[in-house]
């Protein structure tokens, strides 16, 4: 099977045996040695001295984590969505009581800078921007240091999401001043559904002291103090811990400019691909995702039909679209452990089908 979908992806053999080790008490040493490890390990990867906490829930937790930590209800947020995802962060917001307040940009489009500056500049009373690094939906990758220049310039805070970017494309937190950046176990990383990782900086913790929204199971404080003894507030998923610890040692072994090389070099080919075959790319190709490419096919082409029989008839398992772009695009994931011959695989089922589905 080729699990070809932007998450879950498929775990390496280190992470599933990981996960089959017998439990431990996570209020004693050998939890605490396990959560030192991941977290030191996991800021090489957010590239960041800031701290990094793991949370017990999905990358939608994590999202709703980084809102609630850092805002009060009536403030004024400005959501730069160009996807599903981005309409989900602005969602959360929104639900929570802040003010937010829509760019507007186009799907299968970057976030428009110039549209940002001029929003952030005829608006002062914003606090905070919301961005996603990777949109999902879309196959579309932001320019996450031209977003972060800017808001820096206008000194807001700035939360983004990279729950399918970060461990596979380039995100150095620091450097670019990302205030908060959230990921999730089943994406790059190699692991099952149900860990968030969230990186929190000097100014997002200034955000924290005066954030008002309600929080318990996901208060970052708590976290933080309890992280200090080698603890998560609540009892932690630890098989998954266990997991992202040995895939977290793949990824550094591997190193994470090559990681992200051959992200890189298995988008290319997947993209190459699909325009070898007559079909267009969704995104803009300049910004289009190294973890996932959308493909829009023609109109004679049945998308539903399309998926179906790469699952049934080559064992090849693509995502179609979500909301509005059901049944318009399909996406296929490249993320993770995946190499070159696994997307040329992909691209050879799809030659097959398609002749099949063609109306
Ligand atoms: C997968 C994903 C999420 C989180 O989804 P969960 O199902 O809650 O893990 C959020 N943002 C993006 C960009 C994603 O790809």
């Amino acid at each position: 099977m080729q699990l070809r979908i932007p998450g879950p992806t498929p775990c390496p053999p280190e992470s599933l045996q990981a996960q089959g080790k017998q439990m431990i008490n996570h209020r004693g040493e050998e939890f605490s040695s396990l959560l030192n490890s991941i977290t030191d390990k996991m800021k090489k990867v957010f590239q960041t001295k800031e701290d990094v906490l793991l949370l017990t829930c999905s990358g939608t937790g994590g999202m709703e984590a980084a809102i609630v930590n850092t805002l009060s209800p009536g403030d004024k947020v400005l959501s730069t969505s160009v996807g599903v995802f981005g309409d989900r962060f602005a969602e959360i917001a929104s639900q929570y009581g802040a003010n937010v307040v829509r760019l507007g940009g186009e799907w299968g489009k970057p976030v428009d800078l110039e549209a940002l500056k001029k929003a952030l500049k005829a608006d002062n009373s914003i606090t905070a921007i919301l961005t996603t690094h990777n949109e999902t939906s879309t196959g579309i990758t932001n320019d996450i240091k031209e977003i972060s220049t800017l808001a820096g310039e206008f000194d807001k805070l700035l939360l983004v999401d990279s729950v399918s970017g970060l461990s596979c494309i380039d995100l150095p937190v620091d450097e670019w001043q990302c205030d908060v950046v959230i990921s999730a176990s089943q994406k790059g990383w190699m692991v099952p559904p149900g860990l968030a990782m969230v990186s929190v900086n000097e100014k997002a913790w200034q955000a924290y002291a005066k954030a008002k929204m309600p929080r318990y199971y996901m208060d970052f404080g708590k976290a933080k103090d309890y992280l200090e003894k080698g603890q998560n507030p609540w009892t932690p998923a630890i098989s998954l811990c266990y997991s992202l610890d040995a895939t977290l040692d793949l990824i550094l072994k591997e190193g994470l400019k090559n990681v992200f090389a051959r992200h890189a070099r298995v988008a290319q080919i997947a993209r190459d691909g699909i325009k070898s075959l007559g079909l267009s790319l969704f995104a803009q190709e300049d910004h289009a995702s190294n973890t996932v490419t959308a493909v829009k096919p023609p109109d004679n082409i049945d998308v539903t039909g399309l998926i179906k029989l790469l699952r049934e008839e080559h064992g090849v398992i693509l995502a179609g679209g979500q909301k509005n772009l059901s049944g318009k695009i399909f996406r296929i994931g490249h993320l993770g452990m995946v190499y070159e011959k696994d997307i040329e695989e992909v691209i050879e089922a799809l030659d097959k089908a398609l002749s099949k589905v063609k109306s």
